[in-house]
C-alpha cells in the first residue's frame, strides 16, 4: 500500500534513508558521549520537571471530589501549598536543563564545524576543481547551523517532551486503564498522518538547502571576481543570474511552507477528534459508576496535556529529520578519504634536491582520457636552473602541480633525492619545495606577514634578505607603511610586479631547497626582472631551480632548456645549443625577438 500511494515512504527509499539516518543519528550521539555526565544531568532534571508537571491536574481532580464531597477548607489550603512549590521546582529544573543543553550542545556545533572545515582542507586538490566553494561554505555554516539549532532547541524540547508524555500514560494509566487505552489506541491516527507529511517536509527542505547553496555559489563567484563582472559591465547579466537561483529557492520555500503547514494542520485536527471521543467515552463511564468526576477531571486535564505533547512531539520531528539531513551532507564531507595516496614519514635532515620526473604520464581526473603530459622526463639539479617553455597548454604548469603533488601521476615516478615523492612527510616537502606562480595570491594582511608565511620563525633580517633578492626590499620601504603596509584582498592594494616581487621573498624566505618560478616575474619589466633573475642565479648555488617562462629572454642563461609541447618533449639543450639547431625554440626566440623589436619602433 505505502509503496504504491506513497512513493517516499517506499520501501527502497525508506529503508535506505532510514539507515543512514539512523547512522548519522548515531554518529550525533557519539559526539555527545564525551559530556556523558551532563546528559546524564540534563536527563534528571527533564524527569523532575515532567514529574512536576503532573501536580497541577492530580490537585485539581483532588479538588473536585473535595468538593464533590464537601471536604474542610485546610485541605485545600495545603494542596494548594504543595501545588506551588512542586510547579516552582519543575520550572527551575527546566530552566538549568535548558541552560545546559544549550551550553553543550554550541561546543558540539564548533567542535563538528572544526571537522569539516579540517577534513576538506585535507582533500585533493582535484577535489577542488569540481567541488563549488559555496557549496563547501554552505556545508560548513549553513548545514552546520540548521543541524545545530534543530538539534539544540529542538531535541531539547522533544527530550522533554516525550518524558513528560511517559509520565503522563503512567498518571493515566493509574486512574482509568480503560480510557488509557481507548487514547493508546486514538493515537496511531496522530501519528501516522504527520509522519507522512513529515517524509515529505523533509525532502523539500534538503532541496531548499541545496537551492540555498547554489545561490551562495553565483554570489562568492560574483564577488571574487568583481574587476572581471565590472570590466565586462555585467552586473545586471550577474544580478539576472541570482535573482534566478533565489526565484527557484522561492518556488522551493513555498512548497515546503505548504508542507509544514499541512503537517501542522493534520496534527491539530485529529488530536481534536481524539478528545472529543474521549470526552464522550469519560462520561459514560462516570455515569456507569468506573470513575468519579474528579478521576475524569484529572483524566482529561492529563490527556489534554498527553495530545498536545504528542503534537509537539509530531511537530518537532521533522525538525529533527532535517537536523539529520543536514548531518547527513555534513557527514559526507567529514568522511570523505583524499583521493591520493597518503604522505609518507621521510623527513632527512639533509636534502640535496635532486628531483627527476621519470617516464611520468598523467591526466587530470576530471578528463581521464587526455594525457597532458606524455612520457616526460625531467631532472632537477641542485645548484643549476632548469628551464620549461612551449606554447601555452603545453603542460608546464602541470609539471607543477605534480612536483607539488595536487595529483598523482598514472604512469612513471617523481623521484627527489632517488625517493619517491609521496614518500615524504606533506609538511617536509612543502618546506622544501616553493613555488611562485603567475598570479600569486597574498592574503589581507601586512606585507610583512605575507613575507613572513613563508617561514613561521623567520627575523626581520631573513625578510629583508629575502626581499633584497626578490628585488623587492625597495618598492617595500617607498610604500606609505613600509613592511606593515596592507596588502589588501587579495593582494589587491599592490601592483601585479609587487606581487610577484612579494611572493618571491614569500618562497626565499623558507630557503627552499627547490625553487620553482611559473612565470612568477612575467609582470614585472624587462630591467626589474633582470635584476630578480640575476639575485636568484647568485641563491642557484643552495637550491635547484625550475622556471617557466614565456618570455624567453628570461630563460637564456638557463643550464638546461626544455621545450614542451602537447605535452611531450619537442627539444632540449643550452639556449646556445638549441639556437644552433634551429627547431622549434629558435623560431620562437627568433618571433619573440621581432614582435620586441617592432613593439620598440627598432624594426
Ligand atoms: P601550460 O602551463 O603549458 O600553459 P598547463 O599545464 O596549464 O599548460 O595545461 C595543460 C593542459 O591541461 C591544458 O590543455 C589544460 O586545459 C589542461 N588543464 C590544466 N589544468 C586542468 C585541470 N585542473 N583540470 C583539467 N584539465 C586541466
Amino acid at each position: 500500500f505505502w509503496q504504491r500511494y506513497v512513493p517516499l515512504l517506499s520501501s527502497k527509499r525508506t529503508k535506505g534513508s532510514q539507515e543512514k539516518n539512523g547512522a548519522s543519528l548515531q554518529r550525533l550521539l557519539g559526539y555527545m558521549r564525551p559530556y556523558i555526565l551532563r546528559f546524564a544531568a540534563i536527563i534528571s532534571l527533564v524527569v523532575i520537571s515532567s514529574l512536576g508537571e503532573m501536580a497541577i491536574p492530580y490537585y485539581t481532580g483532588r479538588m473536585t471530589d473535595w468538593i464533590m464531597n464537601e471536604e474542610e477548607p485546610e485541605a485545600f489550603t495545603h494542596a494548594i501549598t504543595v501545588m506551588s512549590l512542586i510547579t516552582i521546582m519543575s520550572a527551575v529544573s527546566e530552566f538549568v536543563c535548558d541552560l545546559i543543553y544549550n551550553i553543550t550542545m554550541s561546543r558540539i556545533h564548533t567542535f563538528i564545524q572544526g571537522l569539516v572545515f579540517k577534513s576538506v582542507l585535507n582533500q585533493e586538490i582535484a577535489f577542488f576543481d569540481t567541488a563549488h566553494t559555496g557549496d563547501i561554505v554552505s556545508r560548513i555554516t549553513t548545514d552546520t547551523n540548521t543541524m545545530s539549532e534543530s538539534l539544540s532547541e529542538k531535541l531539547s524540547l522533544l527530550m522533554w517532551y516525550f518524558m513528560r508524555v511517559f509520565f503522563l500514560f503512567v498518571f493515566m494509566l493509574r486512574l482509568s486503564w480503560k480510557l488509557s487505552l481507548f487514547t493508546a489506541l486514538g493515537l496511531p491516527v496522530i501519528w501516522v498522518i504527520p509522519e507522512i507529511s513529515g517524509k515529505f517536509y523533509q525532502s523539500l527542505s534538503v532541496q531548499v538547502q541545496e537551492s540555498l547553496a547554489r545561490a551562495n555559489d553565483v554570489a562568492m563567484e560574483t564577488f571574487s571576481s568583481m574587476k572581471t563582472v565590472r570590466s565586462f559591465a555585467n552586473e545586471e547579466g550577474e544580478t539576472r543570474r541570482y535573482k534566478q537561483r533565489l526565484e527557484d529557492t522561492y518556488s522551493l520555500n513555498k512548497k515546503e511552507a505548504a508542507a509544514y503547514a499541512a503537517s501542522t494542520w493534520t496534527n491539530s485536527l485529529s488530536s481534536l477528534a481524539l478528545k472529543v471521543s474521549i470526552l464522550y467515552y469519560g462520561g459514560r463511564l462516570v455515569t456507569g459508576g468506573d470513575v468519579t468526576s474528579g478521576d475524569l477531571v484529572s483524566f482529561v486535564l492529563y490527556e489534554l496535556q498527553f495530545t498536545s505533547a504528542v503534537e509537539v512531539l509530531m511537530s518537532y520531528y521533522p525538525h529533527v529529520k532535517k537536523a539529520i539531513g543536514a548531518s547527513e551532507k555534513i557527514f559526507e564531507y567529514v568522511d570523505r578519504k583524499p583521493q591520493v595516496p597518503p604522505d609518507g614519514s621521510l623527513a632527512p635532515q639533509k636534502l640535496k634536491g635532486h628531483l627527476q620526473f621519470k617516464n611520468v604520464t598523467f591526466a587530470y581526473p576530471r578528463r581521464p582520457d587526455t594525457p597532458v603530459l606524455k612520457d616526460f622526463s625531467l631532472e632537477l639539479k641542485p645548484g643549476q636552473v632548469t628551464a620549461l617553455v612551449g606554447p601555452s597548454g603545453g603542460g608546464k604548469s602541470t609539471c607543477v602541480s605534480l612536483l607539488e603533488r595536487f595529483y598523482q601521476p598514472q604512469e612513471g615516478e617523481i623521484l627527489l633525492d632517488g625517493q619517491p615523492l609521496h614518500s615524504y612527510q606533506n609538511q617536509y616537502l612543502h618546506s622544501k619545495i616553493a613555488v611562485v606562480s603567475q598570479e600569486p595570491v597574498l592574503f589581507a594582511r601586512s606585507v610583512r606577514e605575507n613575507i613572513k608565511y613563508g617561514r613561521e620563525n623567520a627575523t626581520d633580517d631573513d625578510m629583508f634578505e629575502a626581499s633584497k633578492m626578490a628585488n623587492a626590499h625597495k618598492f617595500i620601504t617607498d610604500l606609505p607603511n613600509g613592511y606593515n603596509t596592507d596588502a589588501g584582498e587579495k593582494g589587491g592594494q599592490v601592483s601585479g610586479g609587487q606581487k610577484q616581487r612579494i611572493a618571491i621573498a614569500r618562497a626565499l624566505i623558507g630557503q627552499p631547497q627547490i625553487l620553482v618560478l611559473d612565470d612568477a616575474t612575467s609582470s614585472l619589466d624587462t630591467e626589474s626582472e633582470h635584476l630578480v633573475h640575476q639575485a636568484l642565479l647568485k641563491s642557484s648555488n643552495r637550491c635547484a631551480i625550475l622556471m617557466i617562462a614565456h618570455r624567453l629572454s628570461a630563460v637564456e642563461k638557463a643550464n638546461h632548456i626544455i621545450f614542451l609541447q602537447g605535452g611531450e618533449v619537442l627539444e632540449e639543450g643550452t639556449h646556445a645549443e638549441l639556437l644552433e639547431k634551429g627547431g622549434a625554440y629558435a623560431q620562437l626566440v627568433q618571433k619573440q625577438n621581432t614582435a620586441f623589436q617592432r613593439n620598440t619602433g627598432e624594426g
